[in-house]
Formats: C-alpha cells, sequence, structure tokens
C-alpha cells in the first residue's frame, strides 16, 4: 500500500497519466550534476500489458529483458528533471522480434516528454533565443528547432484573398539571402502580417505576388509603403486597382534627416567655438515641431542662464542665419503633416523648390525626392493610412534577429517571428 501511494504521488507530481508506469519503492530519486547541470533523476518502471506479438499477433511471446530510456522533463525549482524509464521488452519466439510498450507521455523516437514540449512551444511565442532555451532544458539548438518544427504547422498564406489597405515594408534578413533584404507586408486593418518574402527585390516579388489570384490583387485599394521605386512598379503591374500611398513615417523622416545633416554641416563650417558647441548640444531641440517647444526656464550650463528649448532654438536661429532658413523648410513641411492639410504641403514644396534663399543641398534634395512622389503623398493626406502598424511589427522582428543566433536558414527565422506574432499557433 505505501509504495502505491508514494509511486502515485510521484505521478501526479510528475504529471503522468499512464498506468503502466509506477515509481517502486527504494531509490525514485537521486540528484546528479552533469557539467552546469543539477539534475534531479526519477527511476520509474514502464510495464506492458502485451498478449499477442504486434508483428505477427502470436501469442507465442516471452519477457526478454528491459530497454532503458532517459527522458527529459520540466525542471522544478532549479532542477533539470529527468525520468529514467526501465521498459518491459518481450520477445516473439516466432517472428522473433523484440517489443516493449509505448507511452503517452514521451514520443516512441524521442527522449524529450511531451509536458517538456509543450512548454518549449510555449516558450517559443516570447522572444527567448533559441540557444537559451536550449541550455536551460539541456538541449541541443537542433532539438530546440525541431520542437519548434513539430509543434508549429506550416503556414499557408490564402492566394484567394488580399485586404483592402495593404502595409508593406522590408528589413535587414538573415545572412545567407542574396537580396539582403527581407519583404513583409501586412493587413492595414487587422494589423497582421500576412506573409515574409525572402526576397525583396522586383522580380522575387512579381513572381510572388502573380501566385495570388487576380479577384485577390483587384481587392487591394491603397498599399501604404516608404519611397522606394521598386515597390512603385510593383503595386502598377501586380494591383491594378490600388492606390500608391507614402508613408508619413518615411516623409517625417526624410525631411528630418535632411534637416539635421544641414545643422551638421553649418555646425561644421562655423569658426566661433561656444556657437559650434550650442549647435551640436541642443539637436534635438532643433528637430522638434517649434510650437510643442517647452517654455519653461531650466538653468542651462551652456548659457550661464535660465532658459527654455525655445529660448535656445530661437537664439540658435538668429546667431545663424542659413540655418533658420533651412529650419523654416523643416518646419512648414512639419506643419502641413501635422495639419493634414495637403494643398498648404504640395505649396510649401513648390515655394522652396522655387526659392532664392539658400537653402542646403540636402534640403533641395529632400524636397525634389517630394515633388517627384507628390501623387502617393496626396493618398497620404486623402487616406491616412500609414505603416505605423507594420513598423511595430518590424521592431519585433529586430528584435527576434538580436536574441536569434541560430537562424541562418531563413524558413525557421520567419516561422519563428510569425510564432511571435500570433500568426501560427501551437498545433494539437
Ligand atoms: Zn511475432
Amino acid at each position: 500500500m505505501i509504495s502505491l501511494s508514494l509511486s502515485n504521488l510521484i505521478k501526479n507530481f510528475l504529471n503522468i497519466q499512464d498506468d503502466n508506469i509506477s515509481f517502486p519503492e527504494g531509490e525514485y530519486c537521486q540528484v546528479t550534476q552533469k557539467g552546469d547541470y543539477r539534475i534531479k533523476v526519477f527511476k520509474g518502471f514502464l510495464k506492458s500489458n502485451y498478449y499477442t506479438c504486434p508483428h505477427c499477433n502470436s501469442k507465442n511471446i516471452v519477457k526478454n529483458g528491459a530497454r532503458y530510456r532517459k527522458i527529459k522533463y520540466i525542471p522544478i525549482q532549479n532542477y533539470n528533471v529527468e525520468l529514467h524509464l526501465t521498459v518491459q521488452r518481450h520477445i516473439c519466439k516466432d517472428c522473433r522480434k523484440t517489443f516493449s510498450p509505448s507511452t503517452n507521455i514521451v514520443s516512441d523516437n524521442s527522449n524529450i516528454s511531451n509536458n517538456l514540449k509543450y512548454t518549449i512551444a510555449l516558450e517559443l511565442k516570447e522572444n527567448v533565443s533559441l540557444t537559451s532555451i536550449a541550455k536551460r532544458y539541456n538541449l541541443s539548438v537542433t532539438s530546440v528547432q525541431r520542437i519548434m518544427n513539430d509543434c508549429y504547422s506550416d503556414f499557408k498564406v490564402n492566394k484567394e484573398h488580399l485586404p483592402e489597405a495593404i502595409c508593406i515594408d522590408e528589413f535587414k534578413s538573415v545572412k545567407n539571402i542574396d537580396g539582403a533584404m527581407s519583404f513583409v507586408f501586412a493587413d492595414y486593418h487587422t494589423k497582421n502580417i500576412i506573409d515574409i518574402v525572402e526576397d525583396r527585390r522586383l522580380h522575387s516579388l512579381t513572381e510572388y505576388f502573380s501566385r495570388f489570384s487576380l479577384e485577390a490583387r483587384n481587392n487591394a485599394k491603397y498599399v501604404c509603403m516608404d519611397m522606394y521605386t521598386p515597390y512603385i512598379s510593383l503595386v502598377n503591374s501586380i494591383f491594378p486597382n490600388a492606390k500608391i500611398v507614402i508613408d508619413k513615417f518615411h516623409i517625417v523622416n526624410l525631411v528630418n534627416r535632411a534637416f539635421n545633416q544641414t545643422r551638421i554641416s553649418i555646425m561644421n563650417s562655423i569658426q566661433d567655438d561656444s556657437l559650434k558647441r550650442k549647435l551640436k548640444l541642443f539637436w534635438k531641440s532643433l528637430l522638434k515641431y517649434y510650437p510643442d517647444l517647452c517654455q519653461v526656464n531650466y538653468y542651462c550650463p551652456s548659457f550661464k542662464r535660465k532658459l527654455s528649448s525655445k529660448d535656445k532654438v530661437d537664439y540658435l536661429l538668429e546667431k545663424c542665419p542659413e540655418l533658420e532658413t533651412n529650419f523654416n523648410v523643416y518646419q512648414d513641411i512639419i506643419q502641413a503633416i501635422k495639419h493634414n492639410n495637403f494643398k498648404r504641403f504640395e505649396e510649401t514644396v513648390k515655394k522652396y523648390l522655387a526659392s532664392k534663399e539658400k537653402i542646403s543641398k540636402k534640403m533641395m534634395i529632400a524636397l525634389k525626392t517630394l515633388k517627384k512622389y507628390m501623387k502617393y503623398i496626396e493618398n497620404m493626406f486623402e487616406s491616412n493610412i500609414t505603416n505605423g502598424v507594420i513598423e511595430g511589427l518590424n521592431n519585433k522582428i529586430k528584435s527576434i534577429k538580436r536574441t536569434a543566433f541560430g537562424y541562418s536558414n531563413f524558413s525557421n527565422f520567419k516561422k519563428r517571428v510569425l510564432i511571435q506574432a500570433g500568426i501560427i499557433s501551437i498545433s494539437s
């Protein structure tokens, strides 16, 4: 009676629901040290209830020693747990084949318990590297990868459907890809990734999207993207009904960068060291939208007095007329975007392109770019669709890449991204 209840206690503790497994009294648990791992080893027995040979149905079977299996379990309290199972083996006297029973706690050809596999599958949803999962459970990275492939079913995109508003973007992918950049696209409304394509180059994307039905492609009304010419060709050839929308963030970023580079070149060209230093120190305030600047006075060591961020910007603009000219270009564009006023945006760009003022080369290039994409920028003002959704996903992808060392293989990487984005879930 005592041994039975002890056995049941261990089974309860380890979550084993197999009537054929028992833990005989005695040395049912030992602690061993293997390298960095402290392991609790539970010793159990798996009996068989064979009456006939599973191969030939003969009743002429006898016990034939045992098979020993080491099964990795979910760790408990900083101990890794292993189940060392002695499995009854039989031999058939007619067909000479040996056989031993299976159990629902582990597959026949695996040394990782189903419980541990499930735990790892859940962990794959978090941003934890395969390496660190492997390390925690004393497994190889390959084993973790195999669990990923076994637990998550293959992902298939519905080629018969595309959403009305699509966001597209790219990210630096794993090393061994020719294109170097991969392509991701998402549904603007549901915020879900639709798919990830290994190579973002035009020929590859054209081929990829031509696999979608024309009906699906016709359904796309807006495609939001950054200013990358091949994408425009792609949309024009693949999505006959779609309007191209340039992402707001990329427009702001373009003028922001141009103005910041202008500040740097002005800074480098002036002799006055104190002014130079101030231009360097207060770059952030210069990039802010002017009406949003803080007007509270704080002591500033550079000025040796109390003043606000707005005062600092005013001071710099007064000292550097060239900076002020470019500052005005930058601020006018930002303002038109903030006020969602396309007419003003277009007029601002036109006005400065024709202006005789001393606008920097970088700013001029930015203005020309805006002019070139004006039609698509108008669509942005009109539709209000942005790539905000996908930028978030992109940050996620970047952080997956940072924690991932094991992804020399694109399909593994893609799978992990889709698992973490919740696009594919554990299959039962
Ligand atoms: Zn047999």
